[in-house]
């Protein structure tokens, strides 16, 4: 499992006990997972061709087949506080291949989004909120890209808020209106200071 600085204690504690319990088992987590994710987790058979078709797993104890398990049985705690949740790269090949027709991507991104809400998300992700706030980019470019970029040929800054940054407020605008900035600093602040 992947060690992500920055988790409280109690979830540290948590994470070092690898056995699952039926009472920690929540039937309302499945059915959320649903809603949000609008796939049918439930019809997973464990067949794990989402997990041999996982760019992270061969680099990581990533598990897509383990969160789908996790999102039938309602183990709510252990999804959410698992760090490997974030090790997801959403490139959909496990969609693309399901034999069910499930989407496990997007039960990836609706246990994020419960994990969000609970505090629950590595500050490396805060940060690239941030980013997005100020620049418009997770990875803004920089001058080494901009030398790349000009070698090629290409304009030193793609068309995109780099060369349009008047565009910067609506973007400000929408992460705003969803509390992501505030939450993302009021995290950042709490665990580095
Ligand atoms: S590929 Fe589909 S059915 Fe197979 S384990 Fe993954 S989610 Fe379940
Ligand atoms: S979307 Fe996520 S879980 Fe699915 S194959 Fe890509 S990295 Fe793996």
């Amino acid at each position: 499992m992947a060690k992500v600085k920055g988790y409280p204690e109690a979830l540290e504690n948590k994470l070092r006990d690898r056995r699952f319990y039926g009472e920690d088992t929540n039937p309302e987590f499945t059915k959320t997972v649903k809603k949000i994710s609008d796939t049918i987790a439930h019809m997973c058979y464990q067949c794990g061709t989402c997990t041999a078709s996982c760019p992270s797993a061969p680099r990581s104890s990533y598990r897509i087949r383990k969160f789908m398990r996790r999102a039938v049985l309602g183990f709510e705690n252990e999804a959410l506080t698992d760090p490997d949740l974030w090790l997801c790269t959403t490139c959909y090949s496990c969609t693309d291949r399901c034999p069910r027709d499930i989407a496990p991507t997007d039960v990836i991104m609706a246990m994020r989004n419960l994990a969000f809400k609970r505090d629950i998300i590595p500050v490396n992700f805060l940060k690239t909120v941030q980013a997005i706030y100020t620049t418009g980019h997770g990875v803004p470019n920089n001058d080494v890209n901009r030398t790349a970029r000009k070698k090629l040929g290409m304009a030193a800054d793609p068309p995109t808020t780099h060369s349009y940054p008047e565009f910067i407020p609506g973007i400000q605008k929408i992460l705003d209106y969803f509390k992501l900035k505030a939450n993302a600093d009021r995290i950042v602040k709490e665990r580095e200071g």
